[in-house]
């Protein structure tokens, strides 16, 4: 006999292949296929998911080994209606033992350049590509990113921010799917889902390579522009 799958079984199978939310054509438009009604979960990502909806689901997630090694799941902060929302590689040992992101010397610095745009910490969304912290603080795994990443893509489906920043390599390779260097795409816009990316630099390279701060410091110029900021 066969079973019939419950909807949350279909979401889970959708989500694990890769597709995370299905697009609904907007009222007026092309009506919407008949759905199995895991679909109607799934879409629950774009028709109003919350964060914490996301939250209370990734505490329990096991699906990459970097929850073996977590204190805490380093969900993401801020303004859940946020304008700007800054992504950046995984935890480290501060942001896993505080459940926040960004609390170490690398996050003063992005506080600092926060603060440049005229806007405090509490105004952005600040989120990680992994929210586990990776042993030892190395860069994630490619399984680890895309198991990983569909989290990442609900949190920036709920919160719509009009403009993303990437800090560092890690981000811009997993959230843009992009091998480019740094170097070469920092301080030029890319887009994601209809939505203005901006890479720049990691605040951890830059306390490592002071002398590439005024590179950075364009790039939040750029994103003072795109804002009407300042
Ligand atoms: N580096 C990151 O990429 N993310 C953090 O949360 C902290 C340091």
């Amino acid at each position: 006999m066969t079973k019939r799958l419950s909807p949350k079984m279909v979401a889970a199978y959708l989500r694990e292949i890769g597709i995370d939310y299905i697009p609904i054509p907007p009222p007026g438009g092309r009506p919407a296929p008949a759905a199995h009604p895991a679909v109607a979960t799934v879409t629950g990502t774009e028709a109003g998911e919350t964060l914490e909806d996301i939250r209370k689901e990734l505490l329990s997630c096991r699906g990459c080994p970097l929850c073996n090694g977590r204190r805490t799941v380093v969900f993401g902060v801020g303004n859940p209606h946020a304008r700007l929302m800054f992504v950046g590689e995984g935890p480290g040992e501060e942001e896993d033992r505080q459940g926040e992101p960004f609390v170490g010397a690398a996050g003063r610095r992005l506080n600092q350049w926060i603060t440049r745009l005229g806007l405090r910490r509490e105004d952005v969304y600040i989120a990680n590509i992994v929210k586990c912290r990776p042993p030892g603080n190395r860069a994630p795994l490619p399984e680890e990113a895309a198991s990983c990443l569909p989290y990442l893509k609900r949190q920036i489906r709920a919160i719509r921010p009009e403009t993303i920043c990437t800090l560092g390599a890690v981000a811009l390779q997993y959230l843009l799917g992009t091998n480019e260097k740094i170097t070469r795409v920092r301080g030029k816009w890319r887009e994601i889902d209809g939505i203005p990316v901006l890479p720049t630099y990691h605040p951890a390279f830059i306390l490592r390579n002071q002398t590439r701060e005024t590179e950075a410091f364009a790039d939040f110029d750029l994103l003072a522009e795109r804002l009407h900021l300042k």
